[in-house]
This record gives C-alpha cells, sequence and structure tokens, in this order.
C-alpha cells in the first residue's frame, strides 16, 4: 500500500486487461466532519462482489484507524461500528483492532450491499512532537539520518508498530489517509487475508475498487483527496460545504484538508492523455508548491513512457503530517509528502542536533552548503563546533557527503510516490507478506525519474546516495543482511527493513537491467504492468515475464542471489558509503561518551 483518481472516469487505456481482474467491490461513502472536535459521523454502503464458486458466509474488512500503530490511547477506538446492515436488518459484527468481522444469516452466492454506521475521531499530535522533525522522517529512500537516529535507540531490532502520520490532526493538517472507512479484505482461496497488521512498513493490502464519496466539511476547510472532486454546497447545512467524488478502479480512497492549504494545478502530456497534477501545500510552504507539482508532473510523463500509461486524468500531491520514519505515503492518484521535506535543511538538523543534545548545526549546515571554511555562510553565525560541543565537531567533520543526499530527497520521495500508482496502485501486492514486490522496484524506479530527466550520471549518483547507502548503513546499524522477500514483520525493525528491502531489493532491478539490457527489461516491466493492472501480482510474476522473454540469462539466479539469499555484502557492499560508517560510528562513540573522537 501503503500508500496509494481523475475526472473521476478514470482513463484505463489498459481496459482489456481491467476487465480481467473480475467485479469490483462499490464503495458509497458520506462522512460529515467536525473540524472543531476532530470528529466525524460516517455511513458506508459496501457492495462485496460475489467469489464463483465460493458462496460467503462471513466478510472481513479493515478499519485502518484502530490500527495498533495508530497513537491514542490503545483501550480507545478511533473508530466504532454502530451498526452494520444487510437488506435492511442488522446483522452480528465483531470489531477487534482494525479488522471488522461481519457474520452473513445465508452463504451468498451472488453480490450483496452492507450498509455500515460508524463514527471516528482523530488523535491530535503536537507539531514536532512524536518524532516530528528530521528525525521524524525516513526518505522513501529507506534512509536518512533522523531514521539512523532513530534506529540507534532501537538498534537491537524489536519490533514495534509505526505511525506514520497517516490518520491524524497536526500540523494544522488533518490526515484520514484511507483509515477512515471499512477496507473490504482480500479474498484468495477461500479465505479473508484479515491477520493483524504488523511490523513495519505500509498495513494496506485490497482490491481495486469503485468509490463514491461525500465529505461534508466546513466552508473554510480546503480538501485534497483521492478521485475528482465535484463541489457542491446545495444540499450541505449553514456554513458548510459537501464535496462529492469519485473514483473508479482505485485501491482506496484518501482523504487530506487543512485551513491552511493552498493548492494550484498544471497539466502534463503524457503523450498517451493529459494529466492534471494539483499540489497542496501549507501556506508557509507556497515556495515550493511550484516544484512539487513539477517534480510529479515530470514523474508521471517519464514513468508514463518508459512503464505504460498513467491511467488517470489526475494527480494531487499533498503536504501532510507524516512522521515516524516515512517520507511520503502512496494513495490512488494522491500521494502525500511528509511536511519536514518542505522545511529549511539547517532547521531540521538543528532541531535534531538539539534533540541529540549536540547543539545547533544550522550554521554548520550554512557551511557545508555554502561553501569552505572562512566562507561568508560560516562567518555570519557563530560556529557550533566550538569547544564543548563535541557532536556538533564530529558531525561537522562527516556530514558533508550527507548534504546531497538530503537536499536530494524531497525529489527522491516525490518520485518514489509517483512510482507507486504503478507499482502498488495499479499492479497491486501484499505489503505485508511481500512488500518487496512494489517497494523495492518502486525506489528503483525513482532512479530512472532522475536518468530520464537528468541523465546517467546523475542517477549513479542517487543510486549510490540512496540505495547503496541504505544497504550499507543499516547493515552497520542493523546486523545481518536478509532475503529481500520476507514479510514485513519478520525484519527486525525499520533499519534492516529499509536496508533490504529499499537498499539491496531495488538494487537488484539495476543488476537486472544490467544483465538482460535495457530493451528486455524495459518491455517486461511493460507486461507486467499491463497484465497485473487492477490485479494483484506476486512475489514471482515479474521474474515469469522476465524468464519468458529472457531464458537464457540466468534470471532466475540472479532472483535466488539478490531477492531470496543473501550475498548483499558481496554485491552491494557493507563498507563505508559516502563517510556515513565514520558519520554513524563517530556519532555513536559522541552520544554514548561525549568524549571526543
Ligand atoms: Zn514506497
Amino acid at each position: 500500500m501503503k500508500s496509494r483518481i481523475v475526472p473521476f472516469i478514470l482513463v484505463f487505456t489498459a481496459s482489456a486487461l481491467m476487465a480481467s481482474a473480475g467485479p469490483r467491490p462499490r464503495y458509497q461513502l458520506a462522512a460529515t466532519i467536525d473540524y472543531e472536535l476532530l470528529t466525524f459521523q460516517a455511513s458506508a454502503h459496501i457492495q462485496v462482489p460475489a467469489v464463483a464458486g465460493d458462496p460467503l458466509r462471513d466478510v472481513s474488512f479493515f478499519i485502518y484507524a484502530n490500527y495498533a500503530g495508530i497513537v491514542g490511547d490503545e483501550r480507545r477506538r478511533n473508530i466504532s461500528v454502530d451498526s452494520v446492515t444487510l437488506n435492511e436488518a442488522a446483522i452480528p459484527f465483531s470489531l477487534t483492532g482494525p479488522v471488522l468481522h461481519v457474520e452473513l444469516p445465508e452463504p451468498m452466492a451472488a453480490p450483496f450491499t452492507l450498509s455500515l454506521n460508524y463514527h471516528g475521531v482523530v488523535p491530535r499530535v503536537a507539531a514536532g512532537g512524536d518524532g516530528g522533525g528530521l528525525a521524524g522522517l525516513m526518505g522513501t529512500s529507506g534512509l536518512d539520518l533522523g531514521s539512523l537516529l532513530g534506529g540507534l535507540e532501537n538498534s537491537t531490532g524489536s519490533r514495534r508498530h509505526t505511525d506514520y502520520g497517516l490518520y491524524t490532526y497536526s500540523g494544522g493538517m488533518l490526515s484520514l489517509g484511507s483509515y477512515w472507512y471499512p477496507q473490504l479484505a482480500v479474498r484468495q482461496d477461500g479465505r479473508w487475508i484479515d491477520s493483524m497488521p504488523e511490523g513495519v512498513g505500509d498495513v494496506s493490502f485490497s482490491e481495486a475498487g469503485d468509490f463514491e464519496v461525500r465529505l461534508t466539511v466546513p466552508r473554510g476547510v480546503v480538501v485534497a483527496a483521492s478521485g475528482q472532486a465535484d463541489d457542491q454546497v446545495i444540499g450541505a447545512p449553514a456554513g458548510k460545504r459537501m464535496i462529492r467524488a469519485t473514483a473508479t478502479g482505485v485501491r482506496d480512497f484518501a482523504v487530506l484538508m487543512s485551513e491552511d492549504y493552498v493548492h494550484a494545478a498544471r497539466s502534463y502530456e503524457t503523450g498517451q492523455n493529459s494529466v492534471t497534477v494539483e499540489g497542496f501545500v501549507l501556506k508557509e510552504n507556497e515556495s515550493q508548491l511550484e516544484r512539487a507539482i513539477d517534480v510529479a508532473g515530470r514523474a508521471i510523463q517519464i514513468f508514463s513512457q518508459r512503464f505504460g500509461p498513467y491511467p488517470n486524468s489526475n494527480f494531487k500531491v499533498v503536504e501532510g503530517p507524516i512522521r515516524g520514519g516515512a517520507g511520503g505515503m502512496e494513495f490512488s492518484g494522491l500521494t502525500s509528502v511528509a511536511s519536514m521535506l518542505f522545511e529549511d535543511w539547517s532547521k531540521s538538523l538543528g532541531g535534531i542536533s538539539g534533540g541529540q543534545g549536540l547543539g545547533s548545526l544550522d550554521s554548520l549546515l550554512a557551511a557545508l552548503s555554502g561553501g569552505a571554511p572562512g566562507s561568508a555562510a560560516r562567518r555570519q553565525s557563530p560556529a557550533p563546533s566550538a569547544p564543548g560541543n563535541p557532536g556538533a565537531d564530529l558531525l561537522g567533520s562527516v556530514l558533508g557527503p550527507q548534504m546531497e543526499m538530503l537536499q536530494s530527497l524531497f525529489e527522491m520521495t516525490i518520485a518514489h510516490e509517483v512510482a507507486h500508482q504503478w507499482w502498488a496502485i495499479a499492479v497491486g501486492s501484499d505489503s505485508q507478506r511481500a512488500p518487496f514486490v512494489d517497494e523495492s522496484l518502486t525506489n528503483y524506479s525513482a532512479l530512472v525519474y532522475f536518468e530520464d530527466r537528468y541523465g546517467k550520471v546523475a542517477a549513479d549518483s542517487m543510486r549510490d546516495l540512496h540505495l547503496k547507502t541504505a544497504y550499507s548503513a543499516g547493515r552497520m546499524l542493523a546486523g545481518k543482511d536478509a532475503p529481500a522477500n520476507l514479510a514485513a514483520a519478520a525484519y527486525a525493525g525499520d533499519l534492516q527493513y529499509a536496508a533490504v528491502v529499499y537498499g539491496k531489493g531495488a538494487l537488484y532491478y539495476d543488476a537486472l537491467r544490467r544483465t538482460v539490457g535495457d530493451k528486455i527489461f524495459f518491455e517486461s516491466l511493460r507486461e507486467y504492468y499491463r497484465r497485473y493492472s487492477g490485479r494483484i501480482a506476486g512475489p514471482r510474476s515479474l521474474l515469469e515475464i522476465l524468464e519468458a522473454k529472457a531464458p537464457q540469462a540466468g534470471v532466475e539466479a540472479l532472483y535466488r542471489r539478490w531477492i531470496e539469499e543473501t550475498h548483499g555484502d558481496e554485491d552491494v557492499g557493507n563498507g563505508n558509503l559516502m563517510g556515513i560508517g565514520d558519520l554513524l560510528q563517530k556519532l555513536l562513540q559522541g552520544l554514548g561518551s561525549s568524549q571526543k573522537p
């Protein structure tokens, strides 16, 4: 999913394949938001498709707002279900954590519609608190300084749930993500895939569905939502707006809103269609609005050419209160990008260094980005590495190479999230049990954006900065290499997950491309996209296509080596790329003893 549009009439160029995906669930959702209390009342009418030869006796849904990873009082639910009815008759249900289980009065062999009434509350988190700031950010590249520092406290590998700020109010933004409605579980081999989400990474796993959504909000609130919105005041109470939106053939329906969003839109021609890219950012970040739209629009053009047509006419890039190790989150036709990525890095690093007892790094960063010692930037502010601040001093000695990585995170993250529209949203996969299927390919795809926009040298530099460093730093801090095809919960923690799935797993595609050549590599990705759009791909689905196109190339052996086995140290290196090993070792020493290294 874990991350997931249009005049909501989606233009599916791959319509022949969509048809093969079978009937889709239909969601009619209505919610009235109390923006003062951060509560809502909602109803859902969900048409559950019939499964041939498998009459349904029960149905499972996920209400991710109740996932243990969402912040709040663990004894209280964020969403409670008031009633479930079938043909106007109440039927029994149970709600255990995020899993809503409904017993049907009789086996159902034909599609049927369940009606639910429910209400929710959205947790409020102080901006910048609880892992905010750089410490709360892990680029979608899988690595940044914040996650490394955060990981130091957790490097023994304890498994924990992570709250990414996807269902929260913070910093003047209300994010409901796709966690605010009951999402039909995936049914495979006669059973619902409804085990409790656990471990790191995304939780969402869904079939493509059709949505018709009505949201009632105060007039002053700007809504950024999946799909094509049709703003209607008619029928809304005084002082309110009703927004109606529809989305067809999408994995989920995301909603964010703020009184402080400014927005803009621009059209991009992909060669197949015209896509309107809308950006929503807080007023204070308005200077970044055009850049966010531009990166998303160019990424859509590039991926449409490389992988196949973007299936919608609309995409939104939305600043959100994301934290806890994620830089962005993909939804259908929409990506939410962490506020932190819009901020000034020197302030962010100042905050993190303060949090780590290292004092302000503002002037250090100014010096690093502004040129040699003695430059104007350095002279204008007091040196942070003054005697008595060994932490900042040691950071200063090794942080230079990190600057490029930090400065490219904004673009890397948006390119990554846009690539998810192909891998995760169009081609579905199980983000809990096989997260590498979408994440590794998505992280590699971000390099394709850099390659096609800036050239091979730039792409190689991004590969080293973001992918190789993710692996080698994770190796240093999180211990062993691991197979890339494990379930999210099987990794020892965020760092190992990032190292293996976002680092080594993405570099597998670099090796694969060199092995089979550009032509077969991209033809296979296009076929994979065509064949699995609107459906769910398994771990070996792409491999099967490659095998058929290049039976002699040894792609099976390459897959075994990179995905199923553990040769990361030989293939990627466990070493000291970009000086990050020095940085971290010195930081550990500095934090542990306050001795000068
Ligand atoms: Zn991702």
